[in-house]
């Protein structure tokens, strides 16, 4: 049988949320590539040989995959939510691209349900008008393109989604950016900070800007900014489809 490379994502956290398309490769696979916390999400069994590695070292475990696809193995990439979301996938491809046969494996993305609508789902309906989403992380791209963006989704009345909110190593920077939305979008904007959604850790919280503070999140945590218009219904939150 000839090897080949699928990068899956493996949702929130639920099980429920794993799509069958994600399990049938799995159950296909010889061998279990990601950073170590999505690997363990994996059950062990004979025949299948988990390569669980640390974080940032990316295109090293995409050459892994297609090195062992090349020697007619069956390689799954695992990404949390999707992995076409600030994941895997990209660096797959980048990993490809360096290769003088890029055409010769057998590469396939499936898709995953991703942090920022998990998250969505269980505020209400925070990305019910046009949406932007944002990696707040700095590892891969300059700080000032961030503030840039965030004054300009600001100034466009998007709904926004935060991914990777607040470093350990850097935790000033959120206080930063919660500067910069108060200024762009006013203290009375709805701010919702939710954490670990879909596991046992789950927890919701919505304010406004004005109330909103750097501690209220850390990197399990989806940040998400309703619209201008967005407000609350009962426990929930909401964007209108129209403005
Ligand atoms: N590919 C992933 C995102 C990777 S970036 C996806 O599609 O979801 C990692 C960031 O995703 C975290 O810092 C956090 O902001 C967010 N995240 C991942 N899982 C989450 C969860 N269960 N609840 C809330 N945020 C989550």
């Amino acid at each position: 049988m000839s090897g080949w490379v699928k990068v899956a994502g493996l949702g929130p956290g639920a099980e429920a949320m794993v799509t069958d398309q994600v399990r049938a490769a799995l159950a296909a696979a010889t061998d279990v590539i990601g950073y170590i916390p999505y690997v363990a999400r994996v059950a062990p069994r004979e025949g299948l040989v988990l390569h669980p590695s640390d974080n940032r070292v990316e295109l090293d475990r995409a050459r892994h995959a297609i090195d062992l696809a090349a020697e007619g193995r069956r390689a799954v990439i695992v990404s949390s939510g999707d992995p076409g979301v600030f994941a895997m996938a990209s660096a797959l491809f980048e990993a490809l691209e360096h290769r003088p046969d890029p055409g010769a494996f057998d590469i396939e993305i499936l898709p995953g349900i991703t942090a920022m609508l998990a998250a969505a789902a269980r505020l209400g309906a925070p990305l019910g008008h046009d949406f932007c989403a944002i990696n707040l992380s700095d590892n891969l791209k300059p700080w000032d393109l961030i503030e840039r963006r965030l004054r300009l989704a600001a100034e466009g009345g998007f709904a926004m989604a935060f991914y990777n909110p607040r470093a350990a190593s850097r935790p000033g920077r959120f206080e930063r950016v919660l500067d910069i939305l108060r200024e762009g979008c006013g203290p009375n904007r709805l701010i919702s900070f939710a954490r670990a959604v879909t596991t046992p850790d789950e927890h919701l919280l919505t304010v406004t800007l004005g109330e909103a503070r750097a501690e209220m999140a850390d990197m399990r945590t989806m940040v998400i900014v309703g619209t201008p218009d967005a407000r609350r219904v009962g426990r929930f939150v909401y964007s209108p489809r129209s403005a």
